[in-house]
């Protein structure tokens, strides 16, 4: 199964750009965290990331290009959203105001 396979059966991670890092270098704290969250940028799978964390509500690390007091602000911003893979698939940018960022999901999941 070549990568974008595994991607689209939901095994996103394979083709995530930290698949070879240290995955406690994105578990870091504070002010740490906006440095390390650059390695997020242009992965090809930050929204399949960012929903996982959303919607399981995970608190600690980067997840999805934003740290967690920016994933934090954006669940209080949108209490309404009870799926955000299916709400981040849906809208093409999301205003993170309170997390000082917008989040543009990377790319979309589409049936073939
Ligand atoms: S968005 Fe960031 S944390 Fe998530 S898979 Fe991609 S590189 Fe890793």
């Amino acid at each position: 199964m070549n990568a974008n396979a595994k991607r689209l059966s939901g095994d996103w991670r394979v083709s995530a750009n930290c698949q070879h890092k240290d995955p406690n270098s994105l578990f870091v704290r504070g002010r740490k965290q906006h440095e390390v969250k650059s390695i997020c940028a242009g992965c090809p799978v930050l929204t399949e990331c960012l929903s996982h964390a959303l919607d399981n509500r995970i608190e600690f690390g980067v997840w999805g290009g934003l740290t967690e007091r920016q994933r934090r602000a954006l669940l209080k911003t949108r209490p309404d959203v009870t799926n955000w893979t299916e709400y981040l698939q849906a809208t093409p940018t999301i205003d993170a105001a309170a997390a000082d960022t917008t989040v543009r999901p990377a790319r979309r999941l589409r049936a073939a």
